[in-house]
């Protein structure tokens, strides 16, 4: 068979086999960012304090790569349970990424008839993995000014009545913080879980995680990702155990890797450094916000998360000119109808900063 006959026998096999809902769906596409100034995912720019570099280049030496790692990957456990302060009655689960406990609480309720709910625009893998397992998704839009529409989440509960409701908190990409009172009156409203998405709880003034103990139908999120460790992939899902237990039969064995492990139990050996750097990226984040709201045309939503984002006249001509200066961001301008024109920058090092603002100087005048 020549390839061009072999493609065709495959796809005719896909089309046969493979659920039209994937075969519609479309790949998750990361930027390319060589050499760039990477203000696009959300990351930690800063690198590791270098006594933290040594103390986990140690720890990775001596990981035994020919065995498995841990299952259950009990020292990471540990370790987390220590950093995040968690009363014993609670319990935690990891993942390879707070990615991939989302694609796990999707399929604990995949069944015929079951929705996801989420408000829009948010964290784009509530979707995606509701698309992947067969579950619909319901999206229930955000006020203009990405606030949550208390009125209308209910609405949507009461008519979806969803196993799940997506609720990230800060948001991505829009930054905000819900009020602790209405994430409240979702939770009581929800037939089914509500999961609090808080990867980016390092940010923002409060957290939901202490009171994951109030409610039987709360589970937390929570990710290294946004505080320095993207690279690790290690998120982490907290609550009562009975949810926890089903959630691990789903759980690949050894989801989370040797190397991850290792390095993570090293990196929260002595955790002090993360408070250090959120606390930077937060100062920063207050001095860009005031600068970048200066600019003419600019408007600078108020950020409780590591980024910003920004409504400006020809987001999509400002993106491609940022480009061509080799910086990157995010333009989430086709997400959703409220994100017109809008991009989403990343908090850098006081450098990466200062170079976006003056490119951004000499492009919104
Ligand atoms: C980045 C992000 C995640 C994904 O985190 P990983 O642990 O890197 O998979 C989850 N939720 C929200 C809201 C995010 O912005």
């Amino acid at each position: 068979m020549n390839d061009r006959a072999h493609g065709v026998a495959a796809a005719a096999f896909v089309a046969a086999v493979v659920r039209p809902e994937v075969r519609a769906q479309s790949v998750y596409v990361v930027a390319h960012a060589e050499g760039m100034v990477k203000l696009d995912a959300n990351e930690n720019a800063y690198p590791l304090p270098s006594a933290v570099k040594t103390r986990v280049a140690g720890a990775l030496a001596g990981v035994p790569l020919n065995r498995y790692p841990d299952g259950p990957a009990e020292a990471v456990r540990a370790a987390l349970r220590r950093a995040l302060v968690l009363p014993s009655a609670h319990a935690l689960l990891l993942g390879n990424g707070s990615d991939e406990l989302i694609a796990l609480v999707v399929s604990m309720v995949a069944q015929p008839g079951a929705c996801v709910l989420a408000p829009e625009p948010t964290f784009v893998m509530y979707r995606v993995s509701s698309v992947n397992a067969g579950v619909r998704f319901a999206g229930v839009s955000l006020a203009p000014d990405f606030t949550l529409d208390v009125a209308a989440m209910l609405t949507g509960i009461e008519r979806e009545r969803p196993a799940v409701v997506f609720i990230a908190s800060p948001n991505n990409p829009t930054g905000v913080r819900y009020p602790t009172a209405d994430v409240e009156r979702l939770i009581l409203a929800a037939p089914g879980l509500v999961v609090v998405d808080e990867a980016y709880s390092a940010f923002a003034d409060d957290a939901f995680l202490p009171r994951v103990g109030e409610f039987p139908n709360l589970l937390v999120m929570g990710t290294l990702s946004k505080i320095g460790m993207a690279g690790m992939r290690l998120g982490y899902v907290v609550g009562a155990p009975e949810w926890i237990a089903e959630l691990d039969k789903l759980r690949p064995p050894y989801n989370v890797n040797a190397l991850t492990q290792a390095a993570a139990v090293a990196l929260l050996a002595d955790p002090d450094w993360i408070a250090v750097q959120a606390a930077a990226i937060r100062a920063e984040r207050s001095s860009l916000a005031a600068k970048l709201a200066r600019l003419p045309g600019v408007t600078v939503f108020p950020s409780q998360a590591n980024f910003l984002l920004l409504r400006m006249r020809d987001a999509k001509r400002v993106f491609d000119a940022l480009k061509l200066r080799r910086i990157l961001v995010k333009n989430v301008a086709g997400g959703h109808a409220l994100l017109a024109d809008c991009l989403r920058i990343t908090v850098g090092t006081p450098e990466e900063n200062d170079l976006l603002i003056s490119s951004m100087t000499e492009l919104c005048k």
